[in-house]
């Protein structure tokens, strides 16, 4: 944990600030260990302060290490400790973490203190992985696949996308957490990429979209994958080998120094070749880590370059509007000369 503040400290030389206020509890949880839901933490060149309330200092004491910590009286923000910060003119805030209300409190507190607005320092930390945490992220989509194999053992007509959902909550709750609502979409449900499960029922035929994970320890898993209830469609059925062909093609480009907007347009070139890249409106990927959705991004407009320890998504997808649609995502951690892909569950055609 010391070794994280003190990359950040090194970072707050470079960015020419005197200091951070994280706000984040994600960021915070990363540099400190501190996983309850009131927090702030003051960084200096120097120096890392912890603060939290009255309710969470016996949590405080089990789990904040490499920096002091106190308990404060009143809103971390209305008591903000001015003296930490005594001197120094830049002081970054997390200005996407931090609210009108309380940027409003520190600006009354630390009238001479220019505050800048500084969102990526941890985030840009939090990208690159140490081995403990790919091993963490191995094991949520370890427990990912696991369920992902028995699921299928539910997918018969006159279930609804509901029941299926829930199973996916339950079994996440019972050995892990849910790392966000998992998406099951059927039938021409299926043809948006973000859908909300419904009560449809399977009907045979139908294409079925999965996009689950959990969170083990904090760090999540991320993946998708689209089966058929008996015979696939022939359709879908050649969208589904476009889909994963596109995949694989992506994949193999993911190496140290390739451009995030690369490994996108090599799944992106595939799809448009075969007359289908109209039908992929969203990014191919993106990073993941304590959240779901964090750094790099593999999309068109990214500037982001691969770099060893960096754990992404490769998702391509199409989505036919009233017909249905099709995505394939993998989680693979970024190796010296590759890639290792995490995500274990088979990806050939299923007709359940
Ligand atoms: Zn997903
Ligand atoms: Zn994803």
């Amino acid at each position: 944990m010391v070794s994280r503040i003190g990359r950040l400290q090194k970072l707050l030389g470079r960015e020419n600030l005197g200091g951070l206020v994280v706000s984040g509890l994600t960021n915070i949880r990363y540099l400190c260990g501190y996983t309850g839901s009131n927090g702030m933490m003051v960084v200096t060149r120097n120096r890392a302060r912890f603060y939290t309330d009255f309710r969470y200092q016996e949590q405080m004491k089990k789990e904040v290490r490499g920096c002091t910590r106190q308990v404060l009286k009143r809103d971390l923000y209305h008591d903000f400790p001015v003296k930490d910060v005594r001197g120094i003119r830049r002081l970054g805030v997390e200005s996407t973490n931090l609210t009108l209300h309380r940027f409003r409190l520190l600006r009354r507190r630390l009238k001479r203190v220019r505050l800048v607005p500084s969102n990526d320092l941890v985030l840009r930390l939090r990208r690159t992985k140490e081995p403990a945490e790919v091993a963490l992220m191995k094991k949520a989509q370890q427990v990912t696949d696991r369920l992902f194999r028995r699921l299928l053992d539910l997918v018969k007509p006159g279930v609804t996308e509901r029941d299926l959902a829930l199973e996916i909550e339950i079994e996440f709750r019972r050995q892990a957490e849910p790392a966000f609502v998992p998406i099951v979409a059927s039938g021409p449900n299926a043809a948006q990429p973000h859908a909300r499960y419904s009560d449809r029922r399977l009907r045979p035929g139908d294409v079925i979209t999965f996009d689950l994970g959990c969170r083990w320890h904090g760090y999540c898993s991320d993946m998708t994958r689209t089966v058929f209830l008996g015979k696939a469609p022939a359709r879908l059925r050649a969208v589904y080998h476009h889909v994963l062909a596109a995949q694989e093609r992506a994949l193999a480009t993911i190496r140290p120094g390739v451009a995030g907007k690369w490994v996108d347009a090599a799944a992106r070139e595939y799809l448009d070749r075969v007359g289908l890249g109209k039908f992929f409106g969203h990014g191919l990927g993106h990073g993941v880590g304590l959240e779901v959705h964090e750094l790099p991004n593999l999309s068109p407009n990214s500037k982001d370059i691969l770099e060893p320890g960096d754990v992404v998504t490769v998702e391509p997808g199409v989505y036919l509007p009233g017909l249905g649609g099709v995505r394939i995502e993998d989680m693979v951690v970024v190796t010296k000369t590759g890639c290792a892909n995490l995500t274990r569950s088979p990806k050939r055609l299923w007709e359940l």
